[in-house]
């Protein structure tokens, strides 16, 4: 899902209705701001928001995700690709998400156990072992390390804010990207040009041929 397209038509749609952002976020019971969030395309309507705003502005949740007014003959089609791709994308960063953790997690508690027979105070370890088992801890660590880092990447994506391409970043790119907030600094794939990229969790449709 494009959140940038779908701001911009809950926006129109919303002018449609000759409502102003504070008039259609009191009858949802939320902040202007939200609305005007979502509008810009920073943020999502959240689940439980979905088929009240859909009523509001008069259009079906189908309309919503597609971004545009879907005719009675795509009507069906459309729906099932939304639906497909919303479970596909969950579930993949699911997956993902519960590896990254998983991993990460086993890591951490590796290093630790190793770190603290390491440096046991007992003559029971030779100077050797002491060494091998810390090298093992570092090792742990940085596996465990790169298990998040790798999650990050490649959980969600990252869209351009300069010409919009969503993207999952190289691995080079990514650990060398300065990173504030959701934002990352990124050599955009489509432009070309280091930017500014946002933390996305769902791509855009319009790049899947990109895959
Ligand atoms: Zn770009």
């Amino acid at each position: 899902m494009d959140q940038a397209a779908t701001g911009r038509f809950i926006a129109s749609q919303r002018k449609r209705n000759g409502c102003t952002q504070k008039q259609l976020a009191e009858k949802l019971g939320i902040s202007d701001k939200t609305v005007s969030k979502w509008e810009c395309g920073n943020g999502f309507p959240e689940v439980s928001l979905l088929l009240p705003l859909c009523n509001e502005l008069g259009i079906t949740v189908n309309d919503l995700l597609s971004a545009e007014l879907v005719s009675g003959e795509d009507y069906q089609e459309k729906a099932e690709k939304n639906m497909v791709e919303m479970i596909k994308e969950r579930e993949e960063n699911r997956r993902l998400f519960m590896l990254t953790l998983a991993l990460g997690g086993v890591s951490l508690f590796s290093f630790l156990l190793l770190l603290v027979v390491g440096c046991l105070p007992t003559t029971a370890i030779p100077p050797a072992l002491r060494i091998v088992i810390i090298a093992a801890a570092c090792v742990f660590f940085t596996v465990g390390l790169l298990a998040v880092m790798e999650g990050q990447r490649k959980i969600g994506y990252y869209r351009c804010t300069v010409c919009g391409k969503t993207f999952v970043p190289t691995f080079r790119n990514h650990v060398f990207g300065l990173n504030v907030l959701s934002k990352r600094l990124l050599k955009c794939p489509d432009c070309g040009k280091r930017v500014w990229c946002r933390k996305v969790m769902a791509k855009d449709p319009a790049g899947q041929k990109e895959d």
